[in-house]
């Protein structure tokens, strides 16, 4: 309750287009690899409107695409062509400065390998995002996310001394400590046992259903996609399906044809 109050206390001293219920919205995105005939069409043109609140997963086949869109939606990667607004504002053009500070201020990642800063304790690995924007660390709402996330009294402890499954409850802590537009989660159980993982994904669930975040998240796991209130499917740079609260088997279903008829999945798109 009082992070949520935060939050909105926060919004309501930002750029008023933070107040857009659009997180994310892509027209004709775009992205190609090389030129002439060795090109790449790593994304063949991507429309999405994703709103606030929204837990999303992309999956596809190897060389789909995903990581080049998670690379694009995120400002990480600049398309080729189309539009990418985070929050209702629109990034494409944006400086390199101007990228970097929106990434810190008003996005959040959760990555396979954690990313953490070994020589910081944990607290400060979570109020890093707020440093690194400028903003004065909030100690009180680190400890409140740490407790969030299970980690509560852990704060002086350095990233080394916990297990895998609790450096990825540390950066989901870090990626909500500054009430992100999005948070952008890339294979974030990819290297977690199955019960670590699926309690990391609990925990970004929880995000999404109490404090309101927005999750985009690549994973290869049909497990791991079914918390996931939709489901978007890559085939060759395309977005090809969706589905809804669909549970494991019906993803891995969906995934297995786009593995093994590539071909056909784009045409019926
Ligand atoms: P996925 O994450 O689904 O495996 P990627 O986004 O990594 O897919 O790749 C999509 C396509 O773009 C693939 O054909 C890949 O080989 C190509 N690609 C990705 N990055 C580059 C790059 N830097 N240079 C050339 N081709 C690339």
């Amino acid at each position: 309750m009082a992070l949520r109050r935060a939050r909105n206390a926060h919004r309501t001293t930002e750029d008023p287009a933070r107040g857009h219920d659009r997180a994310v919205e892509l027209r004709g995105l775009r992205r190609q690899y090389g030129r002439g005939a060795a090109t790449v069409h790593a994304l063949r043109g991507i429309d999405l409107t994703l709103s606030r609140g929204s837990f999303t997963a992309v999956m596809g086949p190897s060389g789909s695409g995903k990581s080049t869109f998670l690379q694009c939606a995120a400002g990480l990667d600049r398309p080729t062509g189309g539009t990418v607004r985070l929050g209702g504002t629109e990034i494409t053009g944006m400086s390199e400065n101007r990228l970097t500070e929106l990434r810190r201020s008003r996005l959040g990642f959760v990555f396979q390998a954690f990313n953490l800063l070994p020589s910081l304790t944990v607290e400060q690995n979570v109020v890093l995002p707020m440093r690194l924007a400028g903003d004065r660390p909030d100690r009180r709402r680190a400890a409140e996310l740490l407790a969030r996330v299970g980690l509560d009294g852990k704060g002086d402890r350095r990233p080394g001394e916990l297990s895998g499954g609790q450096q990825q409850r540390v950066a989901i802590a870090r990626a909500l400590i500054t009430n992100p537009d999005v948070i952008f989660a890339d294979e974030p159980t990819g290297a977690l046992d199955t019960s670590t993982a699926a309690e990391v994904l609990a925990l970004l669930r929880d995000a999404v259903d109490t404090l309101g975040a927005t999750v985009v998240m690549v994973t290869h796991d049909p497990t791991a996609a079914a918390h996931a209130d939709q489901v978007l499917f890559l085939a060759d740079g395309a977005l090809v399906d969706a589905l809804t609260a669909a549970s494991p088997a019906q993803i891995a279903t969906r995934m297995t044809t786009l593995t093994a008829r590539p071909g056909f999945a784009r045409a019926a798109a």
